[in-house]
């Protein structure tokens, strides 16, 4: 410790500071010793001038004071520096033992003590410690008192700007002592607030939230615990409405029992709002989250050890969400959980969106739920987020519709090339025989008579005439097939018979190409429910393919069999050659309609390609199959046809509606009407020859006239002539009673189902296909010459 001299320099005291005003340097050391001894520092000034410099802080714990030698400059020293330092004991010490003046005057000018010369060290320490105890002590509780004040005024502070009331309710004498700010919220008056029942609160409670509330309380003052908490309405008089407080506190005990209830409220309307904001933001979230037709699924990326996205899982998933997936309770499992296959391009397709933070739009097959999806998906929150949201549909049907389109389009682009060069083929094919045929015209005009050149030309015509009538045949089969318009009519048939009138059919090709036919037919006959003209078309085909495409003098074998698979018995027909066979790259094709192999070794054998497809769609019509093999090219083709021996259980339409010709007609008054001039005209020649009379009608209006006059028995009239067709003729006849007992033939190049239905609806008795053959026409003549059974 030490005693400093020089005012200027001020040290920092540690406890607190003696000023020891003196002007005598000699009573320096033991003020210093004692002053050593109690551990305080000392600041010696000269004189009260100099200690008045010192009147801020820091203040003195104590003041000495050295007499000065005049009593009463001594006594106005005291004076000064008791004005200037109020609060702080001074001491006058060093006056001289035996004086003449009286220290009364000392005292009164602000000295506590007095202290003679010489100055003893016990009694001024003594003093001294007294005096630095006391100023201690108060020092203590002024800084007590002021850290007291700083608090409350802190708490004070922070209660206000929180805008928090506080409140203590005295049960027994049911008396709230409240803030101001409380008595402001439940609109009381804040004269009262010191003093209101707890009545005058629980008024500004919303009714709804009042019982609530008392019961709070309630439970709080019997509660063990003691703690006090409710959220309640209460009305907001100046606006009208309702603000939302939230009330807490705490029961106090005395040692006689319960007395009060101490606690809080604060305003959370904001936050009440903010609550019931986000909750409706929520509520509108989920709706249309939920009514979104769409799957949507919110998940959460999971990464491997390299930082690789490996899997996901579901945090969150709409009602559509299962629809679309069929994955039920699918939140908080992961995609590898619920589908092992699920392919790595879905982890990678997401990794990137939640990387790059932008969104995409792609398809992708999900193979372990077997569809196929249309995905959105877009990053949730910051960079550095791992969740995403993806909203998807269910596109499997769509894209098996596609893809089926694109198969049918390209089925369509295939079919149509196949039929340009179809129609090269079709009119080269009809142009090959007509040559001959205009050629035999100019023949036989010039060789007048001569009977063997005749019967030459007229061979070759015949001939070139079959073929172009087969052509036309299988056209017309091919396109009846297309419409579904080709009617079997099946019967109880030897299949040994079938094969036998195909190979007669197929014969003169066969012969011509000096091929050799083995034809094998079973021991016991094959019995079959099917149409024999159908079925002999079929063999006969497969026959003239067979010579067709094998180089002359080949081999051809026929085999029948029988057959049984899977329980059930089939009849097998086996066609096959040793020809050019059929490469295996269009083994696929050759069934197709206007199919036709290129072969390197092969010219041109004629034919439209419709043969094959005409074939497989008439044994398919009698509910068999028929396949193709060949070892390849030059190696012989072979063709298997199966046809079931179930009989009758087909399903094939049984139609017969021409009856048996019950023997020739006598001579008749006919009719023939038919704008194409040369039709009509044949057609009448021949009935001529025939034994009847048959004139001829260019069109509707003539047929009508001749019909009236004529009365014919029967009409062949033709369905397809200009202005008038056939049908309107048939109507009106049938509409005149004068006419009743004419029968009408229908002549028209269409022979299907609807084609009958229609003319016999017209009023048509009979319904022939153009070309009608003599047998048909005669059929005809024989069934309707009878005449007309008019049914009431
Ligand atoms: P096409 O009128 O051309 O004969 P088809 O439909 O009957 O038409 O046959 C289609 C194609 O199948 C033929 O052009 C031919 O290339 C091939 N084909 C049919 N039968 C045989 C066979 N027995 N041997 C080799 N090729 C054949």
């Amino acid at each position: 410790m030490q005693v400093v001299h020089d005012a200027g320099n001020k040290p920092r005291p540690t406890r607190g500071r003696v000023l020891f005003v003196c002007d005598r340097p000699d009573v320096d050391p033991a003020v210093a010793s004692v002053a050593a001894e109690l551990g305080y520092e000392v600041l010696r000034v000269p004189s009260a001038d100099e200690a008045l410099r010192h009147t801020a802080p820091p203040g003195f714990a104590l003041i000495l004071a050295g007499y000065t030698g005049d009593v009463h400059a001594f006594a106005g020293l005291l004076r000064r520096l008791r004005a200037a330092f109020p609060p702080t004991p001074l001491v006058a010490i060093g006056l001289p033992p035996r004086r003449d003046f009286a220290v009364e005057p000392l005292y009164e000018a602000g000295a506590l003590s007095v202290l003679d010369e010489p100055i003893s060290p016990p009694i001024l320490k003594s003093k001294a410690r007294f005096y630095l105890d006391a100023y201690d002590t108060a020092a203590e509780r002024t800084r007590a008192q002021e850290a007291l004040e700083e608090t409350r005024a802190r708490l004070e502070a922070t209660i206000a700007a929180a805008g928090i009331g506080v409140w203590t309710w005295d049960i027994d004498a049911d008396r709230v002592v409240a803030d101001r700010r409380m008595a402001v919220m439940f609109g009381v008056d804040p004269e009262l607030a010191e003093n209101a029942p707890l009545s005058a609160y629980l008024a500004a409670i919303h009714p709804d939230d009042l019982a609530p509330t008392e019961a709070r309380l309630q439970e709080a003052v019997n509660d063990g615990a003691g703690a006090y908490a409710a959220t309640y309405r209460v009305r907001d008089t100046g606006a009208g409405s309702w603000r939302w407080l939230l009330a807490r506190g705490q029961l106090e005990r005395n040692s006689q029992g319960v007395t009060r209830l101490r606690g809080v409220v604060i305003d959370v309307t904001v936050q009440k709002q903010a609550e019931e904001r986000l909750q409706a933001s929520e509520e509108r979230y989920r709706t249309l989250f939920d009514s979104v037709d769409d799957g949507i699924g919110v998940i959460e990326l999971l990464y491997d050890a390299g930082g690789k996205p490996c899997d996901y899982r579901y945090l969150e998933v709409n009602r559509a969400f299962s629809t679309h997936t069929g994955l039920a309770d699918p939140v908080g499992k992961t995609a590898r959980a619920l589908m092992p296959g699920h392919e790595g391009r879905w982890y990678e397709l997401y990794g990137r969106v939640a990387a790059t933070g932008e969104p995409v739009r792609f398809i992708e097959e999900a193979v372990d739920l077997h569809r196929w999806y249309e995905v959105y998906a877009a990053r949730v929150g910051p960079a550095g987020s791992r969740k995403i949201v993806v909203l998807f549909t269910d596109i499997t049907e769509r894209r098996r519709t596609e893809l089926e389109l694109r198969r049918l389009a390209d089925d369509l682009a295939e079919q149509d090339s196949r039929k340009t060069a179809f129609l090269a083929t079709l009119a080269h094919e009809l142009r090959n025989p007509l040559a001959p045929i205009r050629s035999g015209l100019q023949l036989m005009r010039r060789t007048r008579g001569d009977p063997q050149a005749l019967a030459r030309v007229q061979d070759i015509m015949d001939r070139q005439l079959d073929h172009l009538v087969h052509l036309v045949d299988d056209l017309l089969d091919v396109a009846r097939i297309t419409r579904g318009q080709i009617e079997l009519k099946p019967e109880w048939i030897d299949l040994d018979d079938v094969v036998r009138a195909a190979v007669d059919t197929s014969m003169p090709l066969i012969e011509s190409a000096r091929h050799r036919l083995d034809l094998r037919l079973p021991a016991t006959p094959l019995q079959l429910y099917a149409d024999p003209v159908r079925l002999t078309q079929v063999v006969s085909n497969l026959l003239n393919n067979a010579a067709k495409y094998t180089p002359r003098g080949g081999a051809i074998v026929v085999a029948v069999e029988r057959e049984f698979e899977h329980d059930r018995e089939q009849a097998v027909i086996v066609v096959s050659d040793n020809g050019i066979g059929i490469p295996a790259e269009s083994m696929g094709s050759i069934f197709q309609m206007f199919t036709q192999v290129s072969h390197p070794s092969l010219r041109s054998h004629g034919g439209l390609g419709i043969g094959l497809s005409l074939v497989r769609s008439l044994v398919e019509l009698h509910g068999g199959t028929i396949t193709a093999a060949s070892r390849g090219i030059d190696a012989g083709s072979v063709f298997t046809v199966r046809l079931p021996l179930a009989g009758k259980d087909s399903p094939m339409p049984v139609q017969d509606n021409l009856e048996t010709a019950p023997g020739a007609p006598a001579a008749l008054q006919l009719l023939v009407v038919d704008d194409n001039r040369d039709a009509a005209e044949t057609l009448a020649a021949l009935l001529g020859i025939m034994g009847h009379t048959a004139p001829v009608a260019a069109d509707g209006h003539q047929a009508l006239r001749m019909i009236a006059s004529l009365r014919p028995q029967i009409v062949f009239l033709d369905i397809g002539m200009p202005g008038m067709s056939g049908y309107e003729v048939a109507e009106k006849v049938r509409a005149d009673p004068q006419c009743a007992g004419v029968r009408l033939v229908a002549l028209t190049g269409w022979g299907g189902e609807a084609d009958r239905a229609r003319s016999s609806a017209a009023g048509f008795d009979a319904h022939l296909t153009k070309p009608a053959t003599v047998t048909a026409i005669e059929d005809v003549l024989a069934r309707l010459a009878a005449p007309r059974q008019l049914t009431s």
